[in-house]
């Protein structure tokens, strides 16, 4: 456990349920055998940029793996199936999870190959570096851990369960800026609310992700 890390995350937002997830940092110039630190070389057949090199990243897996044999070894990319609220729940059940943040043009294919067990992109983007999309993911993933959120049922009627985006949701004050709560979710009779906000959700999801409605 390192207290530090967690109090990094936390700064950050990430929400890591007050010690219900542990977060570690390893960096893989820590293990370069290379004379001058470098964890990074050009691209062999052409392109612009550099590569993460394979000995640094393998070193520090095989490390990682040494003490933690079932480590689930996940590398962010561009170059991968979107990462989804589904991904999210089935590795919240998952022990130990390795998430590799690329540099540079990302690193050896090699790398992949041989020690990683799934990619992930956050999105049709290029980012600098793989530290944001790691740091996404493993907030997505945390608060589908049991007990890190207050209220475990807060998960149940979120965006994308049954494929559907949430129906719109008001607090206190009843009249804001002459905007007034829909009208029906003041009454209390709940199954007609249910109704009436799977028949919003389904508008939602229609209008913003008809790949999703398509689902529906
Ligand atoms: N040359 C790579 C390509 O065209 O696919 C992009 C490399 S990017 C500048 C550097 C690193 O940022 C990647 O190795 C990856 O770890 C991370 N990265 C960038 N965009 C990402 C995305 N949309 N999803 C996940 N990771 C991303």
């Amino acid at each position: 456990m390192n207290e530090q890390n967690n109090d990094l995350f936390k700064k950050l937002g990430v929400d890591i349920g007050d010690g219900k997830i542990n977060i570690d940092f390893k960096n893989p110039r820590d293990y370069t055998t290379d004379k001058h630190n470098r964890v990074d070389a050009a691209m062999i057949g052409g392109g612009a940029g550099m590569l993460m090199s394979p000995q640094p990243l393998m070193d520090t897996l095989k490390d990682i793996k040494s003490k933690s044999p079932n480590a689930h070894i996940v590398f962010m990319t561009p170059v991968a199936k979107r990462f989804t609220q589904n991904d999210a729940k089935r590795l919240a059940n998952k022990e130990y999870i390795v998430l590799i943040s690329g540099r540079y043009e990302g690193i050896d294919e090699r790398v992949i190959e041989l020690e990683v067990d799934e990619v992930f992109s956050i999105g049709d983007f290029i980012l600098t570096g793989g530290e944001l999309a790691s740091m996404v993911v493993c907030d997505a993933i945390s608060r589908n851990v049991s007990g890190v959120l207050g209220n475990n049922a807060s998960l149940e009627v979120e965006s994308f369960e049954d494929s559907l985006l949430e129906a719109p949701s008001f607090t206190k004050p009843n009249i804001y800026e002459n905007k007034a709560i829909i009208s029906e979710y003041l009454k209390g009779n709940h199954s007609k609310i249910t109704d009436l906000k799977r028949g919003l959700a389904l508008c939602k999801t229609k209008f913003f992700r008809p790949d999703l409605y398509k689902k529906v």
